[in-house]
């Protein structure tokens, strides 16, 4: 392991341009449970991801988003980003990482200090009601769900937070396209490269693909130029110490 991560931090500071991609394993240490995993909310408190974001049934009753939208306040509530998320973060600042692109919804990115940032499933940070088109914030969304229990808009309405719906094209795709094609190191953190289009960004690229992901993923091995299987907290922590990058 050593000698990968060594390599890694090699491979950081003789790129010209890098950009990461990250999935639902850079927040599970935080405390968030993959959403489709076992003990994901999903299962846990039986929503039925099917009709809790499909964008039909979501119009005709909310209410089940809604009931997500408040267990997800919840279970946020104390929410930090990892020494993960802080990697990235301290490698923007440093001039080592150019973008991120995430499959995750939790804003930890952001949270963490990172600017360059595109959200392929939306987050919570904005919405609008579907009514009145009024835009909302994180702090109206959080303010009204913890008091009211919906995301109703004084007019009636009802609001969307802008999190990707089934069936909704994903955010910023093209942009990430353009950031996959301009890499020439593409590193992948915390996915496992099933979900499509996301999945797609690495093959691509003309960059060296690296990937830490604890667990094989889709990927093709013959295009991956170094794979990095672990606890991804411990294997971003030591790539900073080689980096002399405080965390
Ligand atoms: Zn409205």
């Amino acid at each position: 392991m050593d000698e990968h991560i060594k390599t890694l931090a090699d491979l950081m500071t003789t790129s010209r341009y890098t950009v990461a991609l990250t999935g639902a394993g850079i927040s599970t240490s935080a405390g968030i449970p993959d959403f489709r995993g076992e003990r994901g909310i999903y299962i846990t408190r039986q929503y039925d991801p099917e009709k809790t974001f499909d964008i039909t049934s979501f119009q005709r009753d909310p209410s089940s988003f809604y009931a997500f939208t408040r267990d997800f306040f919840n279970q946020f509530k104390t929410l930090q980003p990892t020494p993960a998320h802080r990697f990235l973060a301290r490698l923007e600042e440093a001039g080592l990482l150019h973008f991120i692109m995430t499959q995750n919804i939790d804003g930890l990115h952001h949270a963490a200090g990172s600017k360059q940032v595109i959200e392929l499933h939306g987050s919570y940070r904005t919405g609008r009601c579907l009514s009145c088109g009024a835009e909302r914030d994180l702090a109206w969304i959080k303010e009204r769900i913890s008091s009211t229990g919906s995301l109703e808009c004084p007019c009636g309405g009802i609001t969307k937070p802008d999190i990707v719906f089934f069936g909704e094209p994903v955010h910023g795709m093209e942009a990430s396209y353009r950031e996959a094609l301009k890499a020439d190191l593409f590193l992948v953190l915390g996915s496992s490269l099933t979900v499509t289009p996301a999945a797609l960004l690495p093959e691509v690229s003309r960059g060296k693909v690296v990937i830490v992901n604890k667990g094989l993923t889709a990927f093709p091995s013959s295009k991956t130029t170094l794979f990095l299987d672990g606890d991804l907290d411990e294997i971003c922590r030591r790539t900073a110490r080689a980096l002399s990058i405080p965390l």
